[in-house]
């Protein structure tokens, strides 16, 4: 029991020894995985509310572990943000973007899509001239990417970041602010970065529809985005009350559950039947 370890330090601390050794060991291994593409993409598309129809798809990266089993981004993305190992790793999930995208166009159908950047990336120069490259050599339009910038780690070099993201908007990615809401510095950022889509947190937006006083910030979020100009996607939303909700507030887009969840390349385009009726 929790009471109990208390009394017994050293467990704590073999325990994180552990933990570390895990770590380390996975960090080790995540170069040999993305050149034994074990690194793979799924997509989860964003609704367009009025429309009915798929507005763009967002990339969110899958580790196929041979021994551990299939891993999840919160399993090894924060670690490789610390480890410097964060920069190949979207690279790699870029290039796979990028190459699913012309796939889509031979196959006649355009679509958007969104590559999570974290933030500690934003302001690399190694990051910027990468993106370049990899545009310059891939037949997709720029106009068809999309970068989401989560707010989750605090931004090291806000003056870099901001010049960086007029970069990528000047060559026409667009520029989303990811978990909104749950970041620090968020009105400074609203004012700074050269941003065109917002994501609220799916922490405000699950229970939108019956909490009072989230339906309040989901609603003023909305409003003080449509002022700034920006379009708005609500994420998390799992049942037909939230969607409805937010479908009466103004709401741009809706990511979740009830619409998809995330799905390998060659189901991506489907959404649920029952909305895109
Ligand atoms: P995120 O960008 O906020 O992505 C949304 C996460 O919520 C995804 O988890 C998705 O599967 C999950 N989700 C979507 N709809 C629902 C819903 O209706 N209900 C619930 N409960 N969950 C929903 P996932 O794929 O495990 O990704 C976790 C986080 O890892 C992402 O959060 C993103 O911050 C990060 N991440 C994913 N791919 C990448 C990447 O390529 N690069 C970087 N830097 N970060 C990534
Ligand atoms: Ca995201
Ligand atoms: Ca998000
Ligand atoms: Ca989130």
């Amino acid at each position: 029991s929790e009471a109990a370890d208390a009394h017994v330090p050293w467990r704590i601390a073999s325990a994180d020894k552990e933990e570390l050794a895990w770590q380390v060991s996975l960090m080790g291994e995540l170069s040999a995985a993305i050149l034994e593409r074990q690194i793979e993409v799924v997509y989860q598309p964003k609704l367009d509310i009025a429309a009915g129809t798929i507005s763009s798809l967002e990339a969110l990266v899958r580790w196929r572990h041979p021994v551990r089993g299939y891993l999840r981004p919160d399993v090894f993305i924060p670690m490789a943000e610390e480890n410097d190992r964060i920069l190949g790793l979207t690279l790699c999930v870029l290039e796979r973007v990028l190459c699913d995208l012309r796939q889509w166009m031979m196959e006649g159908r355009v679509v958007k899509a969104a590559v999570n950047i974290s933030a500690t990336l934003v302001a690399s120069r190694a990051f910027a001239d990468e993106v370049k490259s990899l545009l310059a050599n891939s037949q997709v339009p720029t106009s068809q990417l999309i970068f989401e910038i989560t707010e989750s780690a605090t931004i090291s070099n806000p003056k870099e970041a901001v010049a960086a993201l007029i970069e990528f908007r000047d060559m026409g990615i667009a520029i989303s602010m990811d978990d909104y809401g749950t970041g620090q510095s968020t009105l400074t950022y609203l004012r700074d970065l050269p941003l065109s889509e917002l994501k609220i947190d799916r922490s405000f937006v699950q229970h939108a529809h019956i909490n009072p006083n989230d339906a309040v910030l989901v609603r003023s979020t909305v409003d003080l985005a449509h002022k700034l100009g920006l379009k708005v996607v609500a994420e998390g939303v799992e049942d037909e009350g939230c969607l409805d909700f937010l479908r009466t507030i103004g709401c741009d887009m809706a990511q979740g559950y009830l619409i998809a969840k995330p799905s390998p390349r060659a189901m991506a385009l489907e959404i649920n039947a029952k909305l895109a009726a």
